[in-house]
């Protein structure tokens, strides 16, 4: 068995012990044994394996966490059981895993509670958690982490595309916006409680799955052009700030770009060229924008998007020296794709 596994490797071994253990070939001299007890230590040793409520899962981090091999296994481990055979989960964990789950996406639903249950249960849209707008201290969850709920529709980020393929969703209860005389959006407070709930269900997921700031979105910044959600409203620089969750700017560096900017901001915001780098930095931040070197109402949208997420008090989709500034120093920060 030693010699098998030194010549073969792990995983054929894996393969070949099996097919021998239930082969009727007389060739093989020696009954084998399941697995050597030396190899079995080690590797029981290095990944054990826990039991809770019925299913196995590993205890530790069975990846490398120094090189953000986000292996941590949690929860239970869906496995096989075809008929007639055992699956064996405890011998070899393979280091050569990661998480399917890589991005959070927030949500306001735009109705009340009663209704986003209603409309997240039928077919069409889901999320995997519904934070209502109650004083308990219920969140409702509604799709197993493990699967995809659609949320996100059509939607990028960075190098990604289809985000309901990797993302879990949290949808809000909220009211969403309504539009005042003069054309603006308004948009609903969300309540205390329901922002305490929304940032430890955040921070748990984020801290399990190991997802960086960069990938804890709202759904305005994954489908600019056709989402506002969660809005202006959303404490984002709050989350930021206690939970240590997701994106925000260095202060600092935000005020030393507008500084070095102020004189010549003016003059340069309506040429092309000037448009057509910032554009460029929207992309390589994140958003799905194509660069034109003018402005028009879609690439609007992008800066609009960008404004409630990071700079909440004026959401009117012009690109101004703060809008400017803000975007340099999340650059800095957060060097794009
Ligand atoms: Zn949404």
């Amino acid at each position: 068995m030693h010699k098998c596994l030194t010549i073969m490797g792990l995983s054929f071994l894996v393969f070949s012990c099996s097919a021998q253990k239930n082969s009727t070939n007389r060739n093989i001299e020696t009954k084998p044994k399941p697995i050597t007890t030396a190899t079995e230590k080690i590797v029981e040793k290095k990944h054990e394996v826990v039991s809770y409520k019925g299913v196995e899962f590993f205890k530790n981090n069975i990846g490398d966490i120094t090189k953000n091999d986000n292996t941590t296994s949690y929860g239970s481990i869906v496995t096989a059981e075809p008929k007639g055979f055992k699956v064996v989960k405890t011998y070899f964990p393979s280091l050569a895993q990661n998480f399917r789950q890589k991005y959070i996406i927030l949500h306001y639903t735009a109705i009340d509670d009663d209704k986003s249950i209603l409309a997240l249960t039928q077919r069409g849209v889901s999320a995997h958690y519904l934070v209502n707008d109650k004083e308990d201290n219920q969140i409702y969850q509604l799709v197993d982490e493990n699967k995809r709920a659609y949320h996100a529709g059509l939607s990028v980020w960075r190098n990604d595309k289809n985000l309901n393929d990797n993302s879990i969703g949290i949808e809000i209860t909220n009211m969403g916006y309504t539009v005042d005389s003069i054309g603006k959006k308004v948009f609903a407070p969300f309540n205390e409680n329901q922002l305490k709930k929304v940032f430890k269900l955040v921070k748990d997921i984020a801290d399990r799955y190991q997802i960086p700031p960069t990938n804890i979105l709202g759904h305005s910044d994954v489908a600019p052009t056709r989402k506002q959600d969660p809005g202006p409203m959303f404490p984002w620089k709050k989350l930021y700030e206690e939970e240590k969750i997701g994106m925000w700017y260095d202060d600092a560096t935000m005020k030393n770009v507008m500084m070095k900017s102020l004189s010549t901001f003016d003059s340069m915001k309506d040429k092309n060229t000037f448009i057509f780098k910032v554009q460029s930095d929207l992309q390589n931040f994140g958003y799905d924008i194509v660069p034109t070197g003018s402005w028009n109402t879609e690439n609007m949208r992008v800066v609009e998007s960008f404004q409630y997420r990071f700079r909440p008090e004026n959401y009117d989709g012009v690109l101004d020296l703060g809008t400017y500034s803000i975007l340099q120093a999340l650059l800095q920060k957060y060097p794009g794709k």
